[in-house]
């Protein structure tokens, strides 16, 4: 059989090998039940407590105080692009947007169908979103504010998060879901399809703060309402089972890493290989701004489209696949989720190396 490579997937993504271990031996049997995750009663006890788990472990993570709830939705990130303005939105009361990128697009999109209203306070559309915007004002009686925390097709990352006073900030955190440490009480609302870097597809987490769950109206449909699924404990309807006990395995992952920091600190490490590779040559172009650098996905291109399928063709028989950009933009995309080994990004600048001696 065909050896594991080194996986720069955007997402669905890596994960850890010792979670995969883990998931493979409870599968058949878990814990003497005498049946898989995926055959188990989401009402049964043992499934409460697996889900009661990866919540406790996700605030954990990060600290976040009892003022915040876990819940773990359905609908991916895209579904929260409705979801946020739906439950969050107050009459009279604007909604604030940074349009960093295709996927805040998305949900700015989605504010605009709704009919809320809503203001675009900053944009690096013009700089084809290759930065992070730094000036914008925050109208202090705003529902919220929505970022996108890291872009996941530009390769763009705020690198410290707006200051929005006692307007709830609200982070689209998919790609960048605890790949470094945060405050967490600068948030009102965090969400995160799990694909990237925290698990499988099919789940998406939802931090949110504990006063804003009274703003959910009841006449929105119940799959989205944050009310609904915080009384309920996640458990209003049947959820992805095996995806929140694979989040759940990925939390405990980092914590026996040394916690979030340790994890942080090979992330840094990781992104600062390869950024440094292509600092130090001409043929390896970043597509973003030095100071607005994803640690996540790290996008850049080579001095032809030729040479780019070349590159991508040859680094996959090297056993480093994912790596072409998003079909909108093109490209090379080196994705560095937590569970890409440091070895993973050695070997690509290695292969970075050789492949532009013998290109030049
Ligand atoms: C991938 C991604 C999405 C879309 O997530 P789905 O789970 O596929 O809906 C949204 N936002 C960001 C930042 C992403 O990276």
């Amino acid at each position: 059989m065909k050896e594991r490579v080194f996986n720069f997937n955007p997402g669905p993504a890596t994960l850890p090998v010792s979670v995969l271990e883990a998931a493979k031996e409870e599968m058949i049997n878990y814990h003497g039940e005498g049946m898989s995750i995926l055959e188990m009663s989401h009402r049964s006890k043992t499934f409460e407590g697996i889900l009661n788990d990866a919540a406790a472990s996700i605030k954990k993570v990060m600290g976040f105080s009892d003022n915040y709830l876990v819940l773990f939705l359905q609908g991916g990130a895209t579904a929260q692009f409705a979801a946020v303005p739906l439950n969050l939105a107050v009459k009279g009361k604007p909604a604030l947007y940074i349009n960093t990128g295709s996927w805040a697009k998305k949900a700015i999109s989605e504010a605009k169908k709704l009919g809320i209203e809503y203001k675009v306070i900053a944009s690096s559309e013009s700089d084809n979103f290759s930065h992070i915007p730094k000036s914008y004002e925050i109208d202090p009686n705003a529902s919220y504010l929505h970022i996108t925390s890291n872009n996941t097709i530009f390769g763009t990352q705020w690198q410290a998060y707006p200051k929005s006073g006692n307007v709830p900030l609200i982070a689209d955190m998919s790609s960048d879901f605890y790949c470094r440490r945060f405050d967490p009480n600068l948030f009102g609302l965090i969400y995160a399809g799990a694909q990237k870097n925290a698990g499988p597809a099919g789940v998406t987490i939802v931090i949110i703060r504990n006063d804003l769950l009274p703003r959910s109206p009841e006449n929105i449909p119940t799959i989205l309402n944050y009310n609904v699924f915080a009384k309920d404990n996640s458990l209003y309807n049947t959820p992805n089972c095996f995806g929140i006990y694979i989040v759940g395995l990925v939390m405990k992952w980092i914590l026996d890493q040394g916690g979030i920091d340790k994890v942080e600190e090979v992330n840094k490490k990781k992104a600062k290989l390869l950024y440094d590779t292509m600092d130090t040559t001409d043929f390896y172009l970043p597509t973003v701004q030095k100071d607005s650098r994803s640690m996540m996905n790290i996008t850049f291109r080579l001095p032809s489209e030729e040479l780019e399928n070349k590159f991508l063709a040859e680094a996959k028989e090297a056993q480093l696949v994912g790596l072409k950009g998003h079909r909108s933009v093109g490209g090379v995309r080196a994705s560095l989720y937590n569970a890409m080994p440091l070895k993973g990004v050695e070997a690509l600048v290695d292969f970075m190396k050789k492949f532009e001696k013998k290109s030049r």
